[in-house]
């Protein structure tokens, strides 16, 4: 990296300890930023690097709440309002036990990039909580999420910010927040959250749409190189709202899904990924990946090592951070797969990312290729703010001329810095000069 950029970056290594994923996420956007300092060094004025890796506004809060038996537990919960830039904060809110501010500032600075790539006018931020949903009844989600939102209301808003969902965070608990915020606020602010349900201001494709993005975004890589994804066969991981839709668009496209995965291991279901089946297991009765197995014949769960064991052409990392390593790399290169599109947020590790970009395979970094549910939410808000609803083919073509503009905006800047087909620097790069150019015209604020 310049001097200048590694020395941004120290700073953030030092001022955030032991925020390992936060150093991480943003060593990867600096380094791509070298070519774009070297040829617009004003960039680098004003202190405007030093400025975009710090959050506007971190918030961290306790959330009491009583547990069916009627012990109390106190969660931590995290807003971390990283970059209002472009437009109202905008980013999900993750409830898992792992959930710390590193991860939420991890998540939050890759959301500014992917933001402005939709071209959406909308900021950055993102929030959660390290409470554990798995195995609670309904009264204990429902208590949780009133609970933290008591907290959060008075920070959010249709135009300050606009939370959704993420791991562990879906309809349900969407449903639960805007209840309790709604009751707080004494208004009906259908643009405070999205991901909403249908019948209460939710647009239709937005469950989809992370999903779909994402094999449409791989459909547009491969297509550069005159290829499809007929007949390819696809490992996916996750089980959840990303790997269901990602798994339902690559079928729709001709592809053959054969994998996908929770916490308790991984299924390979060679004959393709029974959809009907998932759903009602996964969405339906909220069970686990062994149910499926014991549903279908000839699928097998493995519960050591990961999908991309499997060899395939395309892989979808579509669970969580760093859930494909170098070594997982390495296999996946070695069974032939030519294709990875992240759904998840930054899957794979930077030794993973560095063995596929110098193996010269299609690549495309999660803020590029899974930016179709921050965009399918902004689409969301919209129809909020004129009050009115469009048809789900109007809402799924929006979506796809999206991804399709994020993928050639990308192309563009990457040939632009000279790299042509890297889809890290072409993502980085025209994120961030969209964010740049407009934090320099706001004035040092
Ligand atoms: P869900 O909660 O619906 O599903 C998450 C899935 O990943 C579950 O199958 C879960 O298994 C698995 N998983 C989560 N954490 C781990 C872990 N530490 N180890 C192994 N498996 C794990 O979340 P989403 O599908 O919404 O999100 C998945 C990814 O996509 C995340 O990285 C998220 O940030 C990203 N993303 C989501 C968007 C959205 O619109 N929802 C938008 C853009 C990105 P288990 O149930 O066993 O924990």
């Amino acid at each position: 990296m310049q001097d200048v950029v590694e020395k941004v970056y120290e700073q953030v290594v030092a001022r955030n300890r032991g925020e390992a994923e936060f150093h991480q996420a943003v060593r990867e956007v600096l380094e791509s930023l070298d070519p774009v300092i070297a040829k617009h060094p004003h960039y680098a004025d004003n202190a405007l690097l030093e400025r975009i890796v710090e959050p506007e506004r971190q918030i961290i809060f306790r959330v009491p709440w009583v547990d069916d038996a009627g012990t109390v537990h106190v969660n931590r919960g995290f807003r971390i309002e990283f970059n209002s830039a472009l437009g109202p904060y905008k980013g999900g809110l993750r409830f898992h036990p792992s959930v710390n501010a590193g991860i939420i500032k991890f998540l939050g600075f890759e959301q500014i990039f992917k933001n402005a790539l939709t071209n959406q006018g909308i900021g950055g931020g993102k929030g959660g909580a390290d409470f554990d949903p798995h195995g609670r009844s309904e009264g204990e989600i429902m208590r949780f999420c009133q609970s933290f939102m008591t907290e959060l209301a008075r920070h959010i808003g249709p135009a300050t910010d606009v939370p959704a969902g993420d791991i562990g965070v879906g309809g349900r608990e969407i449903g639960y927040l805007f209840g309790q915020y709604k009751r707080l606020r004494n208004a009906y602010d259908a643009g405070v959250l999205t991901g909403k349900g249908l019948a209460w201001g939710g647009s239709l494709a937005r469950t989809e749409a992370t999903g779909y993005g994402t094999v449409l975004f791989a459909a547009s890589m491969l297509a550069t190189k005159g290829q499809s994804l007929e007949g390819k066969k696809v490992a996916v991981s996750g089980a959840g709202n990303v790997a269901i839709y990602a798994i339902e668009k690559a079928q729709q496209l001709g592809a053959v899904p054969i994998t996908f995965s929770d916490s308790s291991g991984y299924v390979v279901d060679e004959a393709g990924v029974d959809l009907d089946l998932l759903k009602q297991v996964k969405e339906v009765e909220r069970g686990r990946v062994k149910d499926y197995v014991e549903r279908r014949p000839g699928a097998r769960l493995v519960t050591k090592g990961r999908p991309w064991d499997v060899p395939v052409d395309v892989a979808l990392p579509c669970a969580t951070q760093n859930e494909l390593d170098g070594d997982n790399a390495a296999t996946l290169l070695r069974g032939g797969c030519a294709v990875v599109a992240e759904g998840a947020n930054m899957p794979s590790t930077p030794e993973a990312v560095e063995a596929f970009q110098s193996a010269g395979i299609l690549y495309a970094p999660g803020k590029a290729s899974n930016a179709g549910g921050v965009a399918t939410s902004a689409l969301e808000m919209e129809q909020n703010a004129g009050r009115t609803r469009w048809d789900f083919a109007t809402a799924d073509a929006k979506l796809t001329a999206i991804m399709a503009d994020i993928h050639d905006s990308c192309v563009a800047a990457a040939e632009e810095y000279g790299r042509p087909g890297d889809y890290v620097l072409g993502a980085n790069a025209a994120g961030f000069t969209r964010v740049a150019d407009v934090m320099i015209a706001h004035g040092i604020v």
